[in-house]
């Protein structure tokens, strides 16, 4: 018998990869799909495999080069989170209709909420945009399933194929079967045709209806050969309700009816969405009076129906059309369909136990002693009246320092102050301008940003917060710390000062954001320079994250309560968690459980009234 182990189902996807031969595995990071690569690398090693495991600078990248290692007839594998998907979809949609040579698989983890992306956008709409096959795991063990039949699809019809699971699969945890490594024998060996690997028009014309031959022949296939995703569960007797769920949907419906112990609903599972398998479902549709589609986040097999009116969904509004399908959710979903009330309101004893305990959720705060809030204080302290435009990473949480003004996607800082400085040039006005961005950020789409602002001559000091790690999402390399995650394998990392002095930037400067005066200044300088010179200034505050856990000297701090004016600067505009205040005396103080004595809030009173304690004070 296989060894069993219980895995993450991240960590099962990765298994699946390394099992299945893949040779070539790229991403990048995005919560709730960061943990793959890691676990592809880690099994990997485990395993002995020649296994390529690397991080890209962007999703796009990581589309490429596992795209490229599927033409020289390799198995290849791109990790990605949905909104990576955004980026790489350029590439999708000329990929899709190559005829690959090895197997190329693209994993894409979708959030529904969101928890923890800027859009809850679903990727199997992607897959039809792009036409190509999906398959939507309920489980991690089907997850690591669908991965070998992902590849064997792939290398079959010779095409792209999406695994999509969403975060709860990602971040499940189940006994999941482990088996060998697929020997495979491919050499590789990429075979000079521009027919089939140049994206001509003329090449287009006769590869789309290719690419529509193969959906036909993958939507044949869905129908027949793959019982084990796409299977009925049926009623006992007439059954009241028949539901089509697929994904987590799925699981949160068989769980419910299990505990309810109904055996008067329907239910057909569907695993591979796109093509949707249609005269299955229609067929069961067909069967059943009263019929619920349940399916994340989009109604992307409701699409697919030659009639949208035979079913409960959201385009009658019996699913909301927004959000995750969570099992309170699907519960009041199907009571209804059914037309039943609940048997017994719902005794919410988790949220009685919370009053009780009088526990307050805080907000989202950055850690203690992040670099990134001193950073921030410099920034607006230097430029109280400027515009803040932003990006997404753990800075984000800049808002609470009333420092990020606007966030839309990776990059987008770099790109937005060269139309903020517009706006106002246009009216022959200016404001100052300081964007934020991360250090991994500023690799994966800062760069065209910045570059279009040195070539067309924008003022803005743009401020790269390097912290030497990814850390919003888990705390990966990037190319600013050069290493890589397979055992022996060495990277170079790539100096981000030289990188924007090659791209033409004058003004570059490092500064320690940790000390505030001169971050300041060097701040308000930077901002001269690009309004004297009418070019971006390029200010990289250098610290590492507090997940790193770097020695660096111990601070301890104290709130003098004679000082103290109880004005809450110091928790409105810098917003540590060991900074606390005490209504009852309007005084602020230091709550020991968080503080990490950085120190940096010594300079963020305005009163003075935070001060260094001596040792052994009380
Ligand atoms: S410590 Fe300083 S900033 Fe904070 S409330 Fe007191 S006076 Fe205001
Ligand atoms: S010293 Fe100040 S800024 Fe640093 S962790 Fe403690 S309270 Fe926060």
């Amino acid at each position: 018998m296989n060894e069993r182990q219980i895995l993450l189902g991240n960590e099962a996807i990765a298994r699946g990869i390394v099992e299945a031969g893949c040779e070539v595995a790229t991403a990048y990071p995005g919560t709730p799909s960061s943990e793959i690569l890691p676990a592809v690398a880690a099994f990997a090693d485990a395993l002995a495999t020649d296994t390529a495991v690397e991080w890209c600078t962007n999703e796009k990248v990581a589309f490429e080069v596992a795209a490229a290692a599927g033409f020289s007839g390799k198995r290849s594998a791109a990790v990605m989170k949905q909104v990576g998907l955004n980026v790489a979809s350029d590439a999708l949609m000329s990929v899709a209709h190559f005829d690959i040579a090895g197997g190329f698989l693209l994993v894409v983890a979708d959030d529904p909420g969101p928890h923890s992306s800027q859009t809850g956008q679903d990727s199997r709409s992607f897959a039809m945009f792009a036409k190509i096959p999906c398959f939507d795991p309920s489980t991690a063990a089907e997850a690591k399933e669908m991965v070998f039949d992902a590849y064997e699809l792939s290398e079959r019809h010779h095409l792209v194929t999406m695994l999509r699971p969403t975060g709860r699969v990602d971040h499940c945890r189940q006994d999941v079967e482990l088996g060998e490594v697929i020997a495979t024998e491919r050499p590789a060996q990429f075979k000079k045709d521009i027919k089939r690997w140049v994206c001509l028009p003329a090449n287009v014309r006769t590869s789309h209806p290719r690419l529509n031959e193969k959906n036909r022949a993958i939507r044949e296939e869905f129908e027949q050969r793959y019982d084990k995703y796409n299977y009925e569960l049926p009623a006992e007797g007439e059954a009241k309700l028949g539901i089509i769920a697929g994904g987590v949907s799925f699981a949160v419906v068989k769980d419910l009816l299990d505990s309810w112990g109904r055996t008067d609903i329907a239910v057909l599972k569907i695993g591979t969405p796109v093509p949707l398998p249609l005269g299955k479902v229609e067929d069961f549709i067909s069967r059943h009076d009263n019929v619920l589609v349940l399916e994340e986040t989009y109604p992307v097999i409701e699409n697919q129906l030659h009639n949208r009116e035979a079913v409960k969904g959201r385009w009658n509004g019996a699913v909301p059309s927004a959000g995750e399908l969570l099992p309170e959710i699907i519960e009041g979903i199907i009571l209804d369909a059914l037309g039943e009330s609940p048997q017994s309101p719902e005794d919410d004893l988790l949220g009685k136990a919370v009053e009780e305990l009088g526990i307050r959720p805080n907000p989202p705060m950055m850690c203690p002693g992040c670099p990134h809030r001193a950073s921030f204080l410099a920034i607006r302290e230097a430029l109280p009246k400027g515009i803040f435009p932003s990006d997404i990473g753990c800075y984000t949480l800049g808002v609470n320092q009333k420092t990020v003004d606007s966030v839309i996607c990776m990059g987008a800082s770099a790109t937005q102050p060269s139309g903020f400085y517009l706006a106002h040039k246009v009216d022959s006005n200016e404001r100052p301008i300081v964007a934020t961005i991360g250090d991994s950020t500023f690799f994966h789409m800062g760069l065209p940003g910045l570059v279009n602002a040195v070539y067309n001559r924008h003022s803005f000091v743009l401020a790269i917060l390097d912290n030497s790690i990814t850390a919003m999402t888990g705390g990966q390399p990037n190319p600013a710390v050069g290493s890589k995650l397979r055992k022996g394998d060495e990277g170079r990392s790539v100096d981000i000062a030289g990188v924007c002095r090659g791209c033409g930037v004058e003004y570059v400067k490092t500064v320690d954001p940790y000390n505030v005066p001169s971050a300041k200044e060097f701040v308000k300088d930077a901002w001269d320079h690009a309004r004297e010179h009418r070019e971006p200034a390029v200010l990289i505050f250098k610290h590492p994250c507090m997940l790193l856990r770097c020695e660096q000297e111990r601070i301890p701090v104290a709130v003098d309560p004679e000082k103290c004016i109880g004005c809450r600067y110091c928790i409105d505009f810098f917003n540590c968690p060991g900074l606390r205040f005490d209504e009852q005396n309007n005084k602020a103080y230091i709550d020991e459980r968080f503080c990490v004595q950085c120190g940096v809030c010594i300079a963020a009173c305005p009163q003075n009234a935070i001060v260094k304690q001596e040792e052994g004070a009380e």
